[in-house]
Order: C-alpha cells, then sequence, then structure tokens
C-alpha cells in the first residue's frame, strides 16, 4: 500500500488523498511521509500533516509552519478547485489537532481573499470543532449562526463534542436536536446525550432518552473492539465470555484493576446509564471491549510492539482513563482507533489531550 501510494497515486490527487488518509489509519503517522514522493506533491504535504497532527497533535509538525502552510498552498494554486478546497480542510484540520487556533482563524478568514476559495460546510465544520477544543463555545456557536448556509449534522456534531467536553448540557441539547432532525434514526447521538445526562445524574432526562429510542425502534450499535495477534483477529464484545483465553484475561485484568487503583484510577462510575448500585457500575465498566482486547494485547503481544485496538464505537471516558494508567504501569504504547480518532497512550497520557 504503501509503495503503490509513493510510486504511483501521487501524479493522481484524488488517489493521493485517499492513499494518505488510509495510511494515516493504518500506521504510525511518523513514517508516513518518508517517502520523497509523497512531500513534494503539495496535497500530500498538507494530507500529511494532518494526519500526523491527528496521531501527534501536541508533536506540532514543522510542515505547519507558518511559511511552510503559506509555500504548501502556494503550490497548489491553479490546482483544481476541489483538490485545494480540500488540502485548505486539511490544513485547518491539522491545525485544530495542534491546537494552533490562531493560525488556522488566519488562514480560515483569508481563504477567500487569498486563495479565492469559498469555504464550504467542511471548513466552518473544522473550525467549529477547532473553537470548541480551545473552550471558546460562543465563538463556535457565533459561526454556526453566521454560516451562509443551515449547518449539516456534521457540523452540529463538532459543537455536539465540544458541548460534552466542556460540560455544557444546554448547548449540547440545543445541537442533539438539530442532529436528530436530520438524522431522527442516529443512535450514536442519543447515547451520547444520554451519557451527558447520566454524567450530571439526570436520570428523568436518561429515561426519556431510553423511551424515545425505544418508542422509535432505534437499537444501540452493541460496542466491539478488536485487535491482530499472530496474523488473527480477535474480537471482543463488553463482558465477553467467548474468548478461549477468557480466563487468563479476566484474571490479569483483575490483577491490573487493583495496580490501577494503587496508581490513582478512580471508575466513573457516574458514565453507566442505568440506575443500578455503584458495585455493579464498576462491574459494568470494568470489562468495556476496548479494555478486554487491550489486555489481550498486553498478554499476547511482545513487550517492544505497540498494541492496536480498533473499536466500532467512541472510546468511553473510563476505558479512556483506565487505558492511561495502563500505558503507564505497563510501560507500553496502546493505540486506539476509535470510530472518531485516533488516541495513543504512553507514559500515562492521551495524544488527544482528552478532547474527543
Ligand atoms: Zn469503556
Ligand atoms: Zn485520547
Amino acid at each position: 500500500m504503501h509503495r503503490f501510494a509513493s510510486v504511483a497515486s501521487f501524479r493522481n490527487p484524488s488517489c493521493c488523498f485517499a492513499s494518505i488518509t488510509t495510511l494515516g489509519k493504518c500506521r504510525d503517522a511518523s513514517k508516513l511521509c518518508a517517502t520523497s514522493q509523497a512531500s513534494r506533491h503539495f496535497a500530500a504535504q498538507a494530507k500529511c500533516a494532518q494526519a500526523k497532527a491527528r496521531h501527534e497533535p501536541s508533536h506540532k509538525p514543522k510542515s505547519l509552519s507558518s511559511p511552510s502552510i503559506k509555500a504548501t498552498l502556494c503550490q497548489g494554486l491553479g490546482s483544481p478547485c476541489y483538490v485545494f478546497s480540500s488540502c485548505l480542510v486539511a490544513v485547518l484540520s491539522a491545525c485544530a489537532h495542534a491546537g494552533l487556533i490562531d493560525r488556522a482563524k488566519q488562514y480560515f478568514y483569508a481563504m477567500y481573499s487569498d486563495y479565492g476559495v469559498v469555504p464550504s460546510p467542511r471548513h466552518y465544520t473544522c473550525m467549529i470543532d477547532l473553537l470548541g477544543r480551545a473552550g471558546s463555545l460562543d465563538e463556535a456557536q457565533h459561526l454556526i449562526r453566521n454560516m451562509p448556509f443551515s449547518p449539516d449534522a456534521a457540523t452540529w456534531g463538532a459543537l455536539l463534542g465540544a458541548a460534552k467536553v466542556h460540560g455544557n448540557i444546554e448547548l449540547a441539547e440545543k445541537a442533539a436536536e438539530n442532529i436528530f432532525k436530520m438524522e431522527p434514526d442516529n443512535s450514536g447521538m442519543y447515547v451520547l446525550l444520554s451519557n451527558l445526562y447520566a454524567a450530571s445524574g439526570r436520570w428523568y432526562d436518561v429515561r426519556q432518552m431510553r423511551l424515545k429510542m425505544r418508542d422509535k425502534g432505534i437499537k444501540k450499535v452493541p460496542g466491539y473492539s478488536w485487535l491482530e495477534v499472530q496474523n488473527n483477529i480477535h474480537t471482543f464484545a463488553a463482558g465477553d465470555t467467548c474468548h478461549p483465553e477468557k480466563d487468563r484475561i479476566y484474571s490479569f485484568l483483575e490483577e491490573l484493576e487493583s495496580r490501577m487503583k494503587q496508581d490513582g484510577y478512580v471508575s466513573s462510575i457516574k458514565l453507566v446509564l442505568h440506575d443500578v448500585d455503584e458495585e455493579e457500575k464498576e462491574h459494568m465498566l470494568k470489562y468495556h471491549s476496548e479494555r478486554l482486547a487491550v489486555v489481550y494485547g498486553i498478554l499476547t503481544l511482545p513487550k517492544h510492539k505497540p498494541i492496536r485496538v480498533m473499536k466500532n464505537l467512541r472510546i468511553c471516558e473510563d476505558c479512556h482513563t483506565a487505558i492511561k494508567h495502563i500505558s503507564k504501569l505497563e510501560r507500553r504504547l496502546i493505540i486506539v482507533r476509535d470510530s472518531n480518532r485516533f488516541h495513543h497512550f504512553k507514559q500515562g497520557e492521551c495524544s488527544c489531550g482528552d478532547y474527543w
């Protein structure tokens, strides 16, 4: 795939974008742009910067310095409009992940005057994501209100994500309401909002959400996590008892759990939707699919290898905290790709900076 991308596809900007997006999803971003062919194409440079920033936001790649971005964009002037527009999305998204707020604003507000590109909903979504990350929720709302077109579900989703992280339930409700109008069957949004209500102890609202889901026939998508060990894919569901090595996994998880508690881990039982007793809630979180997959990776993969886990839904807050502790205690690099982004857990920290 890497060879194909570097040799053949960079002649065509669309292939270039697709290749780097795919490579960005399946390997270390640091190795991503090693090929000289890749880094010479302006579209590849923009996309690489985005992929790197997604993986290592604190790293602030050189390709995101102001002169580098300018040079990259100047190279792209005259290329097809959709390619150039996608490059600007990549640049904005890279700035968002790297926390370069002022730089992103500068490019966004000068897109038309400097490059003749009219901002599209995707550019606006990047900006709302960026402002949300920075905690500028008022500015994000102001931007949504003043968009020259109606915001789509992705734009509201970015605002909802920001509202969730900053615990602003009112804003989350407003964003979710708009998403439900466009995507009435989006089970993820119901779950996200329910989680928010649960986190603030609003059990009546949690029950209302559950009733709404039942009435509309919306089923919560079950969460799965998987990882590759010796060319085999091992898939786990929450509380899985089907894996042939389940006894080994669960006993190691128990041992790990007590070490995590000594290390300062407190489980976020407020996240469990059901109003069951505290001990039961803790039990329910402990066996989430991502945790089982990570533990299986520790037990089976050599020490020097990173543990790569994929999950079909967003990683939950409690597992996120738990895996941070695990990475520190076990001295392992753990990479979890959830439905939203990559999380690189290393020495007790995550690359997302707790924003996802
Ligand atoms: Zn979890
Ligand atoms: Zn993370």
